[in-house]
């Protein structure tokens, strides 16, 4: 392999250990989805596979193919959830790229015609909040 190794001590993988709490939105055999503690705009989740990897450049294409699903799933829920106009979706790999959590992630980020992004692991956002945009993600699924 020609990337560093998975190091199990990242924050996700805390998350996936039941370590530290998140604020889940979804949850299968495979997948995990959350809010980001950090959002750039209102409703940015986050969806990990539950197997072990850096990022992409290391992650077995079977697991790629199990998540990309839920990863478009998750997109349109939080599209209609935060009556976006659009969605970003963004996924770094290595620090050279901005990645700075070492377990294969993907953002989904809600977005407005002309509305610019808050910085990328910018500033905390306040635990209710974070938990009602996770029953607004979680309400749009069970619809
Ligand atoms: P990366 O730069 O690796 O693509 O993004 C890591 C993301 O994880 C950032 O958007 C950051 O806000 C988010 N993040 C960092 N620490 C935590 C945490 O403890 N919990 C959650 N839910 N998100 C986190």
């Amino acid at each position: 392999m020609s990337g560093q190794a998975y190091d199990s001590n990242n924050i996700f993988g805390k998350i996936l250990r039941g370590e530290i709490p998140c604020h889940r939105v979804y949850e299968d055999a495979d997948t995990l989805a959350f809010m980001d503690v950090m959002p750039q705009s209102p409703g940015h989740l986050l969806v990990i596979p539950k197997t072990p990897s850096r990022n992409v450049l290391d992650a077995d294409p079977a697991v790629l193919s199990k998540l990309m699903p839920i990863v478009q799933k998750l997109a349109k829920a939080a599209k209609d959830a935060f009556e976006a106009d659009g969605i970003t979706i963004t996924q770094f790999n290595e620090p050279a790229a901005g990645q700075t959590v070492f377990h294969l992630h993907f953002h989904i980020v809600p977005r407005y015609e002309g509305a610019a992004l808050k910085p990328h692991s910018g500033q905390m956002e306040d635990n209710g909040v974070l938990a009602a945009n996770a029953e607004k993600i979680i309400g749009e699924l069970g619809a």
